[in-house]
């Protein structure tokens, strides 16, 4: 998912539209802005793109106030009901509050459990509810410190934008798994999921929120609060891979160059003899440049996209996606018949994308077909807030290299190495002690506890 957040704006449920759709990339299934006016809290929520859901100017002049927050969502857990588009809304003795969760939280089951024994009544099947029903029955007088002994309580993956009557507080989990910045424009202060967020309203980038760290923005200016103990940062290296905007900073490290690195490194370790470097587009495209760089074949767009079809990935049914790689890719003839062809990819999960991927290029007339993959094998489900399919359908969970280059009829398949991974991010190499990044969906290494039960797979 997408949050983003401002404060001290008179436009500010305009720029929340305009910040979100930035961070569309993030979850293309529903939306939802909350705005505050100083009297009243604006909630609107819709199914589908920012671009249509607040495209209305009468919905937008109803959305008065300085302050405000949104989301676009990207089911993880909870399916894709209305009632569990964000942000979350709830009136309190004290005052309404409204939140926005990308990530998700590994004892939400348990939680609601206890948490309906109580006598709480949920909304939704979203597991950010908990949260604010933990909000609810604090025994703390101050909303903050309401806020900071709910998420003492949850486990997993949170960045976090709350509005409340008077405050902007965003948080992220003492991890730091999902990204958040913070960001400046005139007198008023924003806060988001990515950089490119801040870009398209001309913000200045100010820092990032740090793991455990909670921001609270308001009429008095920033003020940063410490109260989880402090762990070792686990920020998910997915982000870098696919997730994030090429043009977005993150945890101090361009998306677009680290992506570049992947594909050098890639081709350090598993160079081919061939003609052309040709991405799966538009996630392949860094890690290609840098492939065709490192290796000095030629980069050449031998695939076109349709930009009018959404990520394949994100469509519910496997059906619809089967349907949806054909209608997003396009073989680009001229560019591959006769060669021998490199494709990058950023990953391969069910190993749908590339089974059509090469199937297509060979019927163009590749001489040969070539895969390379700028993620290690997508072995484990992720539950921290990417939407990974179960154990049993990924891939690389049951076939080894060889299986998989078969199984995607490429005459040879290599992926980048985990520490030639970690040598694009900037490491030596992965810390098998004290991994610098999540790579759990790469090495079953689930660091945050999985207290709901999740299967990891590990014992499979
Ligand atoms: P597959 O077709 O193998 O199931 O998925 C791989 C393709 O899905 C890649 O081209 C990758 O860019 C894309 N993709 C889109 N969304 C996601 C996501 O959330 N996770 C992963 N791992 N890949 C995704
Ligand atoms: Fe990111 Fe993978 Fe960790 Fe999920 S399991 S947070 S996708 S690195
Ligand atoms: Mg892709």
């Amino acid at each position: 998912c997408g949050i983003f957040g401002i404060h001290g704006h008179q436009e500010a449920a305009r720029h929340v539209a305009l910040g979100l759709h930035a961070l569309q990339h993030r979850g293309q299934e529903a939306c939802g802005i909350v705005s505050y006016d100083g009297d009243q809290f604006h909630p609107h929520r819709a199914v589908g793109l920012v671009g249509d859901a607040f495209a209305d100017e009468r919905l937008m002049a109803q959305m008065a106030g300085t302050m405000g927050i949104g989301h676009v969502r990207y089911a993880t857990t909870g399916g894709a009901g209305l009632r569990n588009i964000q942000p979350l809304y709830a009136d309190f003795a004290f005052g309404g509050l409204a939140i926005a969760h990308n990530g998700n939280l590994t004892n939400a089951l348990t939680l609601r459990s206890q948490l309906v024994q109580r006598g709480c009544i949920f909304q939704s099947t979203s597991d950010s509810e908990v949260i604010v029903h933990l909000i609810a029955i604090s025994l703390y007088t101050d909303v903050v410190d309401k806020l900071i002994d709910a998420l003492r309580q949850v486990h997993g993956a949170y960045s976090i934008v709350a509005l409340t009557r008077d405050k902007l507080i965003g948080v992220r989990d003492p991890w730091g798994v999902r990204p958040l910045v913070i960001g400046k424009l005139d007198g008023a202060m924003m806060l988001a999921s990515e950089t490119c967020a801040l870009d398209i309203i001309g913000a200045e980038f100010v820092r990032d929120v740090e793991p455990g760290e909670i921001v609270v923005i308001e009429q008095s200016g920033l003020r940063s609060i410490k109260p989880f103990p402090k762990t070792a940062s686990r920020f998910c290296i997915f982000e870098h891979i696919y997730f994030a905007r090429p043009d977005s900073v993150l945890e101090n490290v361009s998306v677009y160059e680290a992506r570049k690195r992947i594909g050098r490194e890639l081709a350090l370790e598993s160079i081919v003899e061939a003609d052309v470097v040709v991405p799966v587009p538009d996630s392949g495209v860094p890690a290609a440049l840098g492939f065709s760089e490192q290796s000095g074949i030629p980069f050449d767009y031998g695939i076109i996209r349709n930009h009018y079809v959404g990520r394949t990935f994100i469509e519910p049914t496997d059906q619809i996606r089967h349907l949806g790689v054909k209608l997003k890719h396009n073989a680009n003839v001229p560019m591959i018949k006769g060669k021998r062809v490199v494709l990058v990819d950023d990953s391969i999960v069910r190993g749908t994308t590339s089974t059509k991927i090469v199937n297509m290029v060979r019927e163009a007339g590749a001489a040969e077909v070539h895969m390379r993959i700028a993620s290690p094998p997508t072995t484990h489900p992720c539950f921290y807030g990417v939407d990974t399919p179960s154990r049993e359908k990924l891939l690389a969970a049951r076939m080894d290299i060889e299986e998989m280059a078969r199984f995607i009829n490429a005459d040879s398949l290599a992926f980048i190495s985990m520490d030639g991974l970690y040598r694009a991010m900037g490491e030596e190499g992965r810390n098998p002690v004290q991994p610098q990044y999540c790579d759990a969906c790469f090495t079953g290494d689930y660091a945050l506890p999985l207290t709901d039960g999740q299967v990891d797979g590990s014992d499979a």
